[in-house]
């Protein structure tokens, strides 16, 4: 069994389809261990995307994610990670596979509707960064 941390960024909370993306993610086999919204300031998103940090995006990004509430989960399974990302599809919604969330609903690079980790690494940190163990079930 695999954790991964997922995020409905505000584009998608906004649009109304937290329901329709957590229906694909346990339609899939993903269990939702952990859930809750939250609205980040400028300063939590930066530290979340640190790893992006002097990218000509990471300001814009930055902006976007603390713009407006976000809903943060963790997300367990066989291959969680792979599995999410494959739900998620491309970043760049153009490139993404018909039927993944982001060929279906994203609007732009930037405008992505989810996030995801990309490694056991990463979603150690970013599971810690979001959530005490005593709050995933
Ligand atoms: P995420 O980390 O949000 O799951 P990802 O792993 O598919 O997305 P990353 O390369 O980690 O893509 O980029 C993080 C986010 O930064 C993207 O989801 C997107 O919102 C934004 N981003 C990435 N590349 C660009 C770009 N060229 N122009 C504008 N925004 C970008
Ligand atoms: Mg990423």
């Amino acid at each position: 069994m695999e954790r991964t941390l997922s995020i409905i960024k505000p584009d998608g909370v906004r649009k109304k389809i937290i329901g329709e993306v957590i229906r694909r993610f346990e339609t899939a086999g993903l269990r939702i261990a952990a859930i809750k919204m939250i609205h980040m300031t400028k300063e939590v998103a930066e530290g979340f995307y640190a790893v992006h940090r002097g990218k000509f995006f990471y300001d814009e990004l930055t902006s976007f994610m603390s713009e407006g509430p976000v809903v943060v989960m963790v997300l367990e399974g066989e291959d969680a990670i792979a599995l999410n990302r494959k739900l998620m599809g491309a970043t760049n919604f153009k490139e993404a596979e018909p039927g993944t969330i982001r060929a279906d609903f994203a609007t732009s690079i930037q405008h992505n509707i989810v996030h995801g980790s990309d490694s056991p690494e990463s979603a150690r940190f970013e599971i810690g960064y979001f959530f005490a163990e005593t709050e995933i079930f």
